[in-house]
């Protein structure tokens, strides 16, 4: 596909080129239609469709990007080995329902002489911006460039990836973007295991020992909501996590879910507090969460 091609894969048009995003979308809504992008990294689960869902539920038409954007990768074989099942992607947006995929290629959204970084501040700074060195600023910046082109009237995010959703909610508003910004659920798989692209790199080993993660978090709610004091309870579940022989934790903690600022052991929780993980399981690095309040 050239820069600037669009093609129809039954009901859904393929875009390739953000100035035919802008005008498919400025389109839509001169015709008097609501717009919602969806961005993703592909390999669509169902995480993903229930946030083309959630956006179908707030307007009439979604727009889903699909883009493994090597700024946001801290390692080259994550990157290389990221699954880009792209014809089952669009298949799966055509049955869903999904108006336009946007699918840029690296070339057309960093051309050569590109040379602007969107560098979020402090709330960056700690838990995957501290074990992903540039991922934050790689991410901010291709969201930052699918908001703008697109000028969506909404935008749905994931709570999984919860640093990421207070990250972007803040861009869009010091950036002045001006698309309302959406949250929704982590969704899971039945033994609780948060669903994720790169949940296909676990082997069955693997896979079984990846509910660890969870079962942790969930741990650590319950035993903090039932007055255990948060350190013994921090204690608990990076216990559990390390009693299995597969997992190596890069951190489990307890933040403020709009600064990602730890709560500290003598500090109220707050309505906001949230539990927060990211561990390996053999060679996948897998992030998950769990709000307190009930
Ligand atoms: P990704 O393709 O992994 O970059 O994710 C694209 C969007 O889907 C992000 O907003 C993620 O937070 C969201 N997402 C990923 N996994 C899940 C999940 N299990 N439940 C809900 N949203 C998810």
């Amino acid at each position: 596909m050239t820069d600037s091609a669009s093609s129809q894969h039954g009901d859904v048009v393929v875009l390739t080129a953000a100035h035919d995003l802008r005008a498919q979308v400025r389109s839509w809504q001169t015709a008097g239609n609501t717009v919602a992008l969806v961005p993703t990294m592909g390999a669509l689960h169902a995480g993903h469709l229930a946030l083309i869902a959630e956006a179908q539920r707030r307007c009439t038409t979604v727009v889903v990007s699909i883009f493994v954007n090597p700024l946001q990768f801290d390692r080259d074989s994550d990157f290389a080995a990221y699954p880009r099942p792209i014809d089952d992607d669009i298949a799966a947006c055509a049955a869903a329902g999904v108006a336009a995929v946007y699918a840029p290629t690296a070339s057309s959204m960093y051309p050569p002489g590109f040379d602007t970084t969107v560098m979020p501040g402090t709330l960056a700074e700690r838990w995957e911006g501290e074990f992903r060195p540039g991922h934050f600023a790689g991410m901010a910046t291709v969201v930052t460039k699918l908001l703008a082109a697109a000028r969506a009237d909404t935008a749905v995010f994931g709570a999984k990836d919860a640093q990421q959703a207070a990250i972007i909610q803040r861009l869009n508003t010091d950036l002045d973007l001006g698309t309302e910004i959406v949250v929704a659920p982590t969704v899971r798989e039945p033994d609780g295991l948060a669903m994720s692209s790169r949940n296909e790199h676990l082997n069955a080993a693997e896979r079984h020992a990846a509910v660890v993660i969870h079962a942790a978090l969930t741990r650590l709610v319950h035993q903090v909501n039932h007055n255990t004091p948060h350190a013994a309870a921090l204690d608990e579940a990076r216990a559990m996590i390390d009693a299995e022989p597969l997992a190596r934790i890069d951190y489990v903690a307890i933040v403020d879910a709009a600064t990602f600022t730890a709560i500290e052991a003598d500090q109220p929780l707050g309505e906001r507090a949230l539990a927060i993980a990211a561990v390996w399981i053999g060679g996948t690095r897998l992030i998950d969460n769990l709000p307190f309040a009930r």
